[in-house]
């Protein structure tokens, strides 16, 4: 659109024509009326005028499509209060033409890049050559070590029977149950050790326990991981193994670790190790786990220094397999967005008959929550598990799936409060929008309006000198949607969205059921490299090899390459919407990473419970002395739950306690509810809801459930709360002050002091102290007030009366019987 009036554009940015025409002049845009045109020249001057960056706008980068945080500006409004406006100026579709500056510095950029690359491809080489060479080598090394291995344990076996025939004549240590349990795990003997500090034989216990889970897992690793690199060691040592002076090394060791492979990481012989180990009581043999404390005993006992290496988590085998290769273009991927009943699954339905399978209509049988179509502009790749819950729960589980959003309005309703959150959800995303004014074929279809609703969340149609392509369509007669996904494709275009097609894959979850017949079945999003039927794949906590891949259509496939959805079947289970998906090319590792977290899973599972449980029996211990309001918290981001975590943690005080038992991302389940019972916590939901069991188990079990969507009410809510368990605190107020002027003694009263109230009243039932020179004697209470004969309530200023004083006969004259009130003041934090 060329132009419009400033009138029209002051209204659409929702400020005031006069203050809009003040910022033109002070932008250099005198001398204009409210009825005068303004040209896209002149709201852009307007743009970097209140940006503050005069003359930076032709830099402006294709990255603002994603980067919108920067174009916000504050303006006070007519109704005096301020907005945030998103006022981008850009031509339509300014974002394909480069203007002459951009394409200089794209220039220059890429001719940097293309001598980076020649750089890169010149190192790569040199490291594949070398790599070759290296490969050699080792295969040599390997076949050497082999026959060297089995030499040195034979005559490590040799060494241990003489070492031990040795011991069992010098120390007469009754060693030969030992000799008999050979086999076993050498930790377990508690037999006396030449440093045996009682620390490290408490450690030694420790570590043996961590062990038992992970030791069979380990020993794998080792095979697959470690066998190459230190064999390498080993042998360079021989090399120089002629007597040297003692180095003193430094020795990683990961949690466990082999007899042959800590001495190579010392650099010698693997008998030595044996025999060290044996003067330590243990019998080991050369291909003999030993765990981190052992191993650190042996690291000194040998006069090394012995170090925690980085823990080798079997994540961390798995970075070896990174994917390298030229990236090439792909389909974007793009997720529909929007209020309810405003056409998500209508569009996406459109759109699937239309395109996929050839656009044979009725043709399509499969739905595996994604698919992919061909437009005139390129593939696209729609997600199509509508809803805002699937988007964001991806997005908590680390998943960035979506590279473009597309929200869809209805042309008859207008901007409504799914809107506003999915406009929110893409803006957190940073995905850039496109959005859809769908219904456009009703009559009371109004497109104008629409747009007029959504300047006022910042989502800026380029007409209007925004950044966001707006498409008018229907999805129930397909009008507008051949130029919807022009649209996309154009963005994606834009985008430049690329990865690596070849080598192993690496994807996502999208959708994943259990299936009657045919078992775990998973719809995995290709997100680089090519997934091959047959591929052993790692998925979440699940591993499998890939028995049968069928694209969106039913057909069966081979291959799948980036942006590329297919639903795959041999998975060990089903894993979840938003795990990562890899493959692993060695089928044990798969199956070793996915026990350890499966296990690892297990472990925090129960962690969470047990200190939950606890907890409560500590709190109930503690009972007394510190309160503490225990809070379960469920919320739809991570964001938000740990700034919710954090800001109550921050209320705690001395006196009471927040206590986070349970905090994660996700609906409120059942055991959520029966971790909230077993730790009495109170769940607050926020952004997210319980589901049907979780509130039934709730009621009757009395759980107290809270919804919020804003931090700052949960925070006012449990401070509160918080207020409310604080001890009472009394205030005192003295509501009179009588003084003594003689004391008697009554023969049924005792005594009784005559006394003249000076101020406010004596009331029978208030406490007293009393006072002799202003310090307090006494703290009690009456047990008699009389005027004259008669008992009496109250008695006020300027009047004589008689009190008696309840346990306490040492009242004088002179004295002052101070009347006073406590009342309990609210408290708060
Ligand atoms: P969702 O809740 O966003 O998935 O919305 P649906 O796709 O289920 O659509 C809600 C209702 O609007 C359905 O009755 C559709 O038939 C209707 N609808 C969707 N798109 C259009 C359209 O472009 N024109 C008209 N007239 N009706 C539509």
């Amino acid at each position: 659109m060329a132009q419009t009036t400033i009138k029209v554009f002051a209204e659409q940015i929702g400020i005031d024509a006069e203050k809009l025409l003040a910022q033109l002049s002070e932008a250099g845009i005198a001398g204009k009326k409210v009825d005068d045109s303004l040209s896209d020249e002149e709201k852009m001057a307007l743009l970097s005028f209140l940006r503050g960056d005069a003359g930076s706008q032709q830099r402006r980068s294709r990255v603002t499509l994603k980067q919108r945080k920067t174009s916000e500006l504050k303006i006070s409004s007519r109704t005096g209060s301020a907005r945030t406006v998103q006022v981008q100026v850009k031509k339509k579709r300014t974002f394909v033409k480069r203007t002459a500056v951009e394409e200089a510095e794209q220039k220059e950029a890429e001719e940097k890049a293309r001598l980076q690359a020649i750089e890169e491809e010149k190192k790569k080489q040199a490291e594949e050559q070398a790599r070759l060479a290296r490969e050699a080598e080792e295969k040599a090394r390997e076949e050497e070590e082999r026959a060297k291995r089995e030499a040195e344990q034979a005559a490590a076996q040799e060494a241990a029977l003489k070492a031990q025939a040795e011991a069992q004549a010098v120390e007469k240590q009754p060693s030969s149950p030992r000799a008999e349990k050979k086999a076993e795990p050498s930790r377990k003997k508690a037999t006396p050790e030449p440093k045996s500090a009682d620390k490290k034989r408490k450690r030694r216990g420790q570590g043996g326990e961590q062990r038992l889970h992970l030791r069979a897992g380990q020993r794998g690793r080792r095979a697959g991981g470690f066998a190459k690199r230190t064999v390498k060691t080993s042998l360079q040592d021989h090399a120089f193994e002629k007597p040297v002076a003692p180095i003193v090394r430094n020795v990683a060791i990961p949690e466990t670790i082999s007899v042959g492979d800590l001495a190579a990481a010392m650099h010698v012989k693997a008998a030595e190790v044996i025999k060290t180990l044996m003067g330590m009581g243990f019998m080991a043999t050369i291909n003999q786990m030993l765990d981190r404390d052992t191993a650190t005993l042996v690291v000194e006992e040998m006069g090394h220094v012995a170090k925690e290496a980085a823990p080798d988590t079997p994540e961390s085998l798995l970075e070896a397999e990174e994917l390298q290769g030229e990236a090439v273009p792909r389909p974007p991927v793009v997720t529909v967005m929007g209020h309810v009943d405003h056409g998500k699954t209508s569009l996406l339905d459109y759109i699937r008959k239309a395109k996929v399978a050839g656009g044979e209509a009725g043709g399509i049988t499969q739905h595996i929550g994604a698919y992919n179509v061909q437009t005139s502009h390129g593939a696209i790749t729609f997600l199509d598990t509508p809803g805002h819950e699937a988007f964001s729960a991806m997005r908590a589980r680390g998943a960035k799936v979506t590279d473009i959003v597309v929200l869809i309005v209805a042309a008859d309703d207008g901007v409504k409060p799914q809107t506003i959150e999915a406009i929110k959800h893409a803006r957190d995303a940073q995905a850039p929008m496109v959005v859809a004014i769908n219904k456009i074929d009703r009559p009371e279809a109004d497109p104008e309006r629409i747009k007029t609703e959504l300047v006022a969340q910042e989502v800026v149609p380029e007409d209007w000198g925004g950044d966001v392509q707006f498409v008018p369509i229907s999805a129930k007669t397909g009008e507008g949607i051949e130029d919807l996904l022009e649209s996309l494709s154009l963005l994606a275009e834009v985008l430049e969205l690329k990865a690596v097609a070849q080598g192993p894959a690496r994807g996502m979850v999208v959708e994943a059921r259990l299936d009657k017949g045919r078992g775990a079945v998973a719809t995995i999003l290709v997100q680089e490299g090519e997934l091959q039927r047959g591929d052993v794949i790692l998925a979440g906590r699940e591993w499998g090899r890939v028995r049968a891949m069928r694209d969106d259509a039913g057909e069966t496939v081979k291959t799948a390459g980036p942006s590329i959805p297919v639903e795959v079947q041999g998975l060990s289970g089903v894993p979840m919407a938003g795990d990562s998906v890899m493959v692993v090319s060695d089928e044990r590792k798969a199956r070793q990473v996915a026990e350890y977290r499966h296990a690892q899973y297990k472990e925090q599972k129960a962690a969470s419970q047990q200190a939950s449980k606890l907890d409560s029996l500590f709190q109930r211990m503690e009972q007394g002395e510190t309160k503490s309001l225990k809070l379960l918290i469920k919320g739809d981001v991570h964001g938000s739950v740990e700034a919710l975590t954090e800001s109550l943690g921050k209320l705690s005080t001395d006196e009471v306690k927040v206590n986070v038992v349970h905090a994660m991302v996700g609906g409120i389940n059942e055991s959520d509810i029966n971790l909230a019972m077993a730790s009495d916590a109170l769940i607050i939901g926020f952004n997210v809801r319980a589901d049907g069991g979780a509130k039934k188990l709730a009621e009757k079990e009395g759980v107290e459930i809270r919804y919020y969507s804003v931090i700052y009410d949960v925070v006012n809510d449990v401070s509160d709360a918080l207020a409310g368990m604080l001890d009472p605190l009394f205030k005192e107020e003295i509501i009179g002050l009588a003084e003594v002027r003689d004391v008697f003694k009554a023969p049924k009263l005792g005594q009784i002091a005559g006394c003249m109230v000076l101020e406010g009243v004596v009331r029978k039932d208030a406490p007293i102290r009393v006072l002799r020179d202003n310090i307090v004697i006494f703290e009690g209470a009456l047990e008699s007030l009389r005027r004259y004969k008669d008992d009496v309530q109250e008695v006020k200023s300027g009047t004589e009366c008689g009190i008696g004083v309840k346990d306490y006969n040492d009242v004088q004259p002179g004295d002052q019987i101070e009347v006073f009130e406590k009342t309990q003041v609210k408290r708060k934090l």
